[in-house]
């Protein structure tokens, strides 16, 4: 394992070591929760205690059905998919499980992300089919919180349904589904210290969802496929202690502030993104002027940091981030931007560390500017 500092919680956790008991916990034992022996009840059993646990974290009331999916992904497409009657629409800056799906009808968001609410109902004004909304409750890459609450009350007044993807939320800052009386809700456990392979949606029971995948008729004939019972008993471990993990998670405000004002400092015309607005408490995107993100990256990788450009990308590729170029800052400021997302087991240390690494390359490429 290397000793590398990592800066990425946002691509995915360190696994909480309560998520790595409860995984290893029935590991060795035959469990499938749709089986009537004895087994099978224990597995159905944690299935079910993980189902109550995750709904107590977003305070699902029983008006919501909790279906367990194994990815973030896979529910955000469900939600678009799934509910064929509905046109859907989204943010500009959706994660591509949303954005890809929903293909047209996106709505614009702000130099800082947040989404465009005049713009919203100006959309849901002019269409007269029933509408989804999809926005996301925080951004993975610059870490803006949505105005959700206002999302539920522009869509109410059109009769649209509205779909948050809380995947990077979860764990990090509260959502309450009910209060802010979501339709419906999207959450991944290994983006707060539960293992790959285990999310869910959450989703109100007289939505008229049909599956995408067909098979045997676990999660309520939702999600056909024999669930991935240790990684969402893992899962539900995790939920058990949210209220923990958002207060660990609240630590990593000092350290990103101690991060921003240092760079800021060694280089005043760096951009921070999101940095007027609400934003989650360990993300931070920014830019190092005249310098490519792939080039950060390599030299950060060389110097021992495991950090991104945008979201992890699954072809290993740098690409210019899409939610950067959506805030409307031009392609030379966005493919110079990198993203800090941190973990409560970073230190100041690690901090200073960075910014010595930061500071070489900065200077190396801007030796005028010194
Ligand atoms: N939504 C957001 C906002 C994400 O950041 C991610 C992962 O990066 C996903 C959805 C997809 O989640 P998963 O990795 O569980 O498929």
């Amino acid at each position: 394992m290397s000793n590398a500092i990592y800066m990425d919680a946002n691509a995915t956790c360190p696994m909480h070591e309560a998520a790595i008991h409860a995984l290893s916990e029935y590991i060795a034992v035959p469990l499938n929760p749709s089986s009537v022996h004895a087994n099978g009840r224990l597995g159905k059993m944690m299935l079910e205690t993980a189902r109550t646990r995750l709904r107590k974290a977003v305070n699902a009331s029983s008006k919501y059905e909790v279906v367990f999916t194994s990815s973030g992904t896979e529910a955000n497409n469900l939600v678009v998919q799934g509910l064929k009657q509905f046109h859907a629409i989204c943010s500009a800056i959706e994660h591509q499980s949303v954005l890809a799906v929903v293909g047209q009808g996106v709505i614009a968001v702000d130099k800082n992300g947040t989404v465009d609410l005049d713009e919203l109902e100006q959309i849901l004004k002019d269409n007269e089919m029933p509408i989804l909304v999809s926005v996301m409750a925080a951004n993975n890459e610059i870490g803006t919180i949505q105005p959700l609450a206002e999302v539920v009350k522009i869509a109410r007044k059109f009769g649209a349904i509205v779909h948050s993807d809380a995947v990077q939320i979860i764990g990090k800052s509260h959502i309450d589904i009910s209060e802010l009386d979501l339709d419906l809700m999207t959450v991944s456990a290994h983006k707060f210290g539960g293992p790959l392979g285990a999310a869910a949606l959450i989703f109100k029971k007289n939505l008229p969802l049909t599956p995408i995948m067909f098979g045997g008729g676990q999660e309520k004939r939702f999600r056909p496929g024999t669930q991935n019972l240790n990684a969402i008993h893992a899962f539900g471990a995790v939920c058990e202690i949210i209220e923990d993990i958002i207060n660990d998670f609240s630590s990593t405000v000092g350290l990103r502030k101690t991060l921003e004002d240092r760079i800021k400092s060694l280089a005043p015309s760096t951009i921070i993104f999101a940095e007027e607005v609400d934003r989650l408490p360990n993300t931070s995107s920014f830019t190092m002027p005249g310098v490519k993100s792939e080039t950060q990256l390599i030299h950060f990788d060389t110097n021992g940091f495991m950090l991104s450009a945008g979201s992890a990308c699954s072809s290993g590729r740098v690409d210019v981030p899409y939610t950067h170029l959506a805030l409307g800052v031009g392609h030379k400021v966005a493919s110079e931007s990198i993203r800090v997302s941190l973990h409560p087991n970073n230190q100041i240390a690690d901090i200073e560390e960075f910014i010595k690494v930061w500071q070489w390359l900065y200077l190396n490429n801007n030796k005028k500017a010194v």
